[in-house]
């Protein structure tokens, strides 16, 4: 056996026509460290749940990704960054939701899957845990990106001259990783700071069990990026792992159908990425991009950004 792994970093409204090279090679460079992050752990027969917090953990550092350092702004311009972590061994979980502090918010997730007996935790509750795990925390400065704090300009001006344009595609972005070990475990993480301008207090569907994460190793690991509410509603993650067990779907037919169908039609831009327990990788999208790159059955790291 062999190991898999896939990692998003964001879909949306991501057009080759507002891309430099040098933008463009960044993001190619961004994707692939966060890959390589997690081959090392899953190459040396670590397992799932460490490659994808590893892949995670990378994307997060870079700015360039709206997740830890570079997460976008809500409407009072404040950053409330959601994660969450999932076993496919035990569907054992972990989540945090609107918080602020921890450098690596996935890691916060995991703590509260491994040192308290709760699923997700928010406010000071979570960042104790986080600071009893003896995590990094950071300040406004080390989160801060000119980028993401204009995009809430922009926003906040549209939304004053009623000309906010509808396409949620353009305010959202997400990190996550999935893997499958070589020991046929499966696993999920997700980490993001939302949808930009979204309203204080709200949670999006990153740390909702089944709606933008999920991982049982009985079908699938799934990690989803796109209008939240929408990945909420339809249980996303979840629904692909009800086609494959309920209806014996494949993995690469249960996503589709969730993404094209569920979601396309509902108003739910975005995409994800998921592996099954044979290893198969799949990462369809309805938007007109997702950053994205994988590892199949232990070959060659690719990265991808347009359809
Ligand atoms: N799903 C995230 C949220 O709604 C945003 C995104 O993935 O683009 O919070």
């Amino acid at each position: 056996m062999t190991y898999s792994l896939a990692i998003h970093g964001g879909a949306g409204t991501i057009l080759k026509s507002t891309m430099t090279p040098e933008r463009e090679a960044a993001y190619h460079a961004g994707l692939t460290c966060a890959l390589e992050a997690g081959r090392s752990v899953l190459a040396a027969g670590g397992s799932a749940l460490d490659a994808v917090a590893a892949s995670v953990m990378a994307l997060e550092d870079e700015p360039l990704f709206n997740a830890g350092r570079g997460a976008v702004y809500n409407a009072a311009g404040v950053q409330e960054m959601d994660a969450c972590i999932m076993d496919g061994r035990d569907r054992r979980t972990g989540a945090v939701a609107g918080i602020f502090g921890p450098k690596n918010p996935v890691l916060a997730a995991r703590a509260v899957m491994e040192r308290t007996s709760h699923v997700l935790m928010i406010a000071e509750g979570a960042l104790a845990v986080a600071r009893d795990a003896g995590l990094d925390f950071a300040d406004r400065d080390y989160f801060f990106t000119a980028a993401r704090w204009q995009a809430l300009q922009d926003t906040l001006a549209m939304r004053a001259a009623s000309a906010e344009d509808d396409d949620p595609a353009r305010r959202h972005g997400t990190v996550g990783a999935v893997a499958r070990d070589s020991a046929g475990n499966v696993a999920a993480a997700t980490s993001t700071g939302g949808m930009t301008g979204k309203t204080p207090g709200r949670v999006g569907d990153c740390p909702v069990v089944g709606g933008g994460t999920f991982a049982d190793n009985a079908t699938c690991a799934v990690s989803g990026t796109g209008h939240g509410e929408v990945f909420i509603r339809w249980c996303a993650a979840h629904e692909i792992s009800a086609r494959m067990r309920h209806a014996g779907q494949s993995l690469v037919a249960a996503a589709d159908w969730v993404v094209m169908r569920d979601l396309a039609e509902n108003d739910g831009s975005g995409g994800l990425i998921a592996v099954d327990s044979a290893g198969t990788v799949t990462m369809p999208f309805n938007s007109e991009g997702m950053y994205r790159g994988m590892i199949e059955l232990g070959g060659p790291s690719q990265t991808f950004i347009y359809r």
